[in-house]
């Protein structure tokens, strides 16, 4: 089914998000965690993207076996950056091949330390580009990224949502967020939006913190901020991982309750392929999807 679609009917939706297993061992892994996320009848799942199309086989695989195994919907994240227009052809051929309905559409980022886009002579400059070219298909519901604190590479807010309102026009149906840390950045940007005219689901991603120091090293890499009260717990409890994880997850369970008083609907959650964590968060706050 369609997530526009899904989430049309939703009161409440969560969904989670896996990336591709490397090993058979990694695997069997993940298909635990997905058996134990599937009992909290998730919208849907989606498989992340690796850059470049490091992924690319072991991303079709893992979203093949997932549609083959579970009654999910499941939904593979997908790149354009140095990638050709035939490959992401051949890509989206075979998902719909497969009765895949849904993509997230997103650029992707150059290889560590490379600072220039690479020159693709018949390929993609922008997420937009590569939008436009999944709707030609006709078949797929496609979702894109957005950034609360605006993406590292755009110089301002403002042209940050006049570019995510293009992605929209070009026919994004829903938004993700990047993580962050402080519910007010999501306010905001909610607000931005409405005054920009955009008026599809814009979905939080809500990173669970179970190590405080590891997060410092995440919201530097995809520059989401750290609000002085995090900072604090991660000064006081980061070399202690007991601690650590007990403080992070407080932490994410007062950001997510935050949100769910302030009427958020829609909960994504990066799972890095564990259940516990998530699974915690949603029992503790009643976090079903109704
Ligand atoms: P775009 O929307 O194309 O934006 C990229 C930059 O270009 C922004 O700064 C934007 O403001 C600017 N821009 C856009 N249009 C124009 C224009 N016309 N002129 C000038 N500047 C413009 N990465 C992966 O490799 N694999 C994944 O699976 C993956 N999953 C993700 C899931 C989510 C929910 C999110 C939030 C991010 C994910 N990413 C993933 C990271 C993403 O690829 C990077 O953040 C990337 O740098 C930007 O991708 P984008 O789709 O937002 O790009």
């Amino acid at each position: 089914m369609k997530i526009d679609d899904i989430l049309k009917d939703k009161k409440r939706s969560i969904s989670f998000e896996f990336f591709p297993p490397k090993t058979e061992q990694a695997e069997q892994a993940l298909f635990e965690t997905i058996e134990k996320l599937s009992s909290f009848n998730p919208s849907y799942v989606s498989v992340t993207y690796g850059a470049g199309g490091s992924t690319r086989d072991k991303t079709m695989s893992t979203v093949q076996k997932i549609k083959q195994k579970t009654s999910l919907t499941v939904m593979p994240h997908l790149t354009c950056i140095g990638s050709e227009k035939k490959e992401i052809s051949e890509i989206l051929d075979f998902y719909k091949s497969i009765g895949i309905e849904n993509i997230l559409a997103l650029r992707g980022d150059p290889p560590m330390g490379v600072t220039e886009l690479p020159d693709i002579k018949d390929g993609f400059d922008y997420a937009k580009d590569l939008i436009e070219f999944i709707e030609t298909y006709e078949v797929f519901s496609i979702g894109a990224a957005a950034y609360p604190e605006k993406h590292k590479e755009s110089p301002n807010m403002e042209f940050d949502m006049i570019y995510t309102k293009d992605k929209v026009e070009a026919g994004a149906k829903f938004l993700i967020t990047q993580m962050f840390f402080d519910n007010r950045f999501f306010y905001g940007f909610l607000d931005r939006a409405e005054m920009i005219g955009i008026d599809v689901p814009i979905i939080p991603g809500i990173m669970p913190i179970t190590d405080l120091k590891k997060i410092k090293q995440l919201s530097l890499m995809c520059g989401a901020s750290i609000p002085n009260p995090l900072n604090s717990l991660i000064n006081k409890y980061g070399d202690n991982p007991e601690d650590s994880r007990k403080a992070g997850m407080e932490f994410t369970i007062e950001q997510c309750r935050n949100l769910m008083e302030n009427n958020v609907r829609y909960f994504h959650f990066y799972t890095l392929n564990r259940w516990e964590a998530v699974s915690e968060i949603i029992n503790i706050l009643k976090l079903f999807p109704i």
